[in-house]
């Protein structure tokens, strides 16, 4: 097989034994996306030199007997929005065109100390908002099954370049479905883990009670992998909690006897393509099939999900990013007279229309007399959501549902208007808001051959179960097993 179609574990269990090299796997990517992404553009900033020096340093400690685990030498993407040392990260902005951090992410520190080869830094919607990569600053990333067609978001360059062969995997970010989406609209794997059990530090805030980072993978046992290196407590995040990490390859177990799985009623909307529908149906029951005990459920705060979110993202939104005032770092406009000028024009020529948008929300809806109305009354919406899953899992191990309402749209298609993106997500939201893990696995294709995700999810902490019935399915379909032709 070709070096860059190999999965992590395949490419993992030759390079531990000696037959294949991390510098030759290494160059075989880098020359792939050479040759690919100019179409693609799953890559803002291409790190070839650093990946091929780092590949090299993995292959002499391997040689010498140090073998860190299964990262070791493997070629990994990363998504703009984590912070690498001396590495440009723009977060998809012009507001960050050429800002060089001085630290590592928790998420980038951990995927190197795995021994993991970082080859560039992905594509993403402008501050993580979007569900398209059409925000980019750096232009919109396309879907590798059809050019014309988005690759979903904002994890869009993650998810892209994982199903075209130009990382083995990549690890990207999800507050309101961002790795869970593009996942599903380009035939990967992509969980999203529990708030809280992969730490923030360095990830650029978008909504800080939401965002969470996770894998996106050709496989479920790939997605393991790279949870099990990133996760765990970090002291430069308390919201990141102090729970033993399990090895989570330990829970790829291929069949679902004895598990009770719930189907959310609400989650098959109105106006969801049929195909996206039958497809979801077949794989439940093949989920039955394979020994779990399906039952309906009702989550039946679900229809506020999306406006709630809207009110709390945005909000934080708003709050998080009055850091970028020209100031200390980031864009600054030129030919300013007074300071008050110099922050208008920054934040005025440095953001982007859907940015600023977000950041409107989200002052009105925190703004004194409104709040009430708004964000607080959003807050309470967020603990009946939450509830309608605490009463859920009392009766089931993991709730099953379409990931998205349909496949992949074309680009420019939603741009005009943010309602119907903003809808892409009102599958994957709810489980962001309660805080919960999932998982979107490839479950089939449409009729025009657009890949069709499923998600898996379970109680806080469970990510467990979550890989569990993610795995037993996909070893028994394989949909996720063809990749595009690019
Ligand atoms: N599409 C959603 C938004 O634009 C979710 C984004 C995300 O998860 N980062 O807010």
């Amino acid at each position: 097989m070709e070096l860059p179609f190999l999965t992590i574990k395949q490419a993992s269990n030759l390079i531990k034994q000696k037959e294949l090299s991390p510098l030759e796997l290494t160059k075989s990517i880098l020359e792939r996306i050479q040759e690919k992404d100019e179409r693609l553009n799953t890559y803002i900033t291409v790190l070839s030199e650093k990946a091929l020096e780092s590949a090299k340093k993995a292959e002499e400690e391997i040689s010498s007997g140090n073998y860190l685990g299964p990262l070791h030498g493997i070629p990994l993407g990363l998504k703009d929005i984590f912070v690498t040392k001396d590495i440009t990260t723009t977060c998809g902005s012009k507001m960050l065109e050429n800002f060089i951090p001085p630290y590592n992410a928790t998420v980038t520190q951990k995927l190197l100390d795995s021994g993991a080869v970082i080859l560039g830094k992905n594509n993403m919607d402008e501050f993580a908002m979007g569900s398209s990569t059409e925000t980019s600053y750096f232009g919109p990333t396309a879907n590798p099954w059809d050019l014309k067609r988005v690759p979903g978001g904002s994890s869009g360059g993650s998810a892209s370049a994982t199903a075209a062969s130009l990382c083995l995997g990549s690890v990207g970010t999800d507050t309101g479905g961002s790795i869970r989406q593009p996942a599903a609209l380009c035939g990967v794997v992509g969980m999203k883990p529990t708030y809280g059990r992969v730490s923030r530090f360095g990830m650029i805030a978008f909504a800080s009670s939401l965002d969470q980072a996770g894998p996106l993978t050709n496989t479920v046992e790939d997605t393991a992998i790279i949870l099990s290196a990133i996760s765990g407590a970090d002291p430069k995040d308390s919201t990141c909690l102090d729970i033993p990490v399990p090895d989570y390859t330990q829970s790829l177990k291929s069949d679902l006897k004895g598990l009770k799985i719930g189907i959310p009623k609400e989650y098959f909307v109105e106006g969801m393509d049929k195909d996206v529908e039958d497809a979801s149906k077949k794989a439940i029951s093949e989920m039955e099939n394979l020994g779990a005990e399906i039952v309906e459920i009702s989550l039946p705060h679900t229809q506020y999900a999306v406006l709630t979110y809207y009110i709390i993202a945005p909000s934080e939104a708003s709050s998080n990013l009055a850091r970028y005032d020209g100031v200390k770092y980031g864009f600054r406009a030129e030919d300013t007279q007074t300071l008050r000028e110099m922050y208008f024009k920054t934040r005025a020529q440095g953001f982007g229309d859907e940015v600023k948008r977000r950041i409107m929300l989200g002052t009105y809806a925190l703004s004194s007399g409104y709040y009430d109305a708004y964000y607080l009354k959003a807050q309470k919406v967020r603990t009946l959501i939450k509830n309608d899953f605490d009463e859920a899992f009392k009766n089931v191990d993991a709730i099953v549902a379409p990931t998205t309402p349909e496949v992949a749209f074309k680009i420019g298609e939603k741009t005009q208007d943010p309602i119907k993106m903003y809808l892409s997500d009102v599958l994957t939201i709810p489980c962001n808001i309660a805080g919960l893990p999932g998982i979107s696995i490839p479950c089939g294709y449409s009729s025009n051959g657009l890949p069709i995700g499923i998600q898996v999810l379970a109680k806080p902490f469970d990510e467990e179960t979550v890989i569990h019935v993610a795995h037993a399915y996909e070893q028994n379909t394989n949909w996720g097993e063809k990749r595009p032709e690019v």
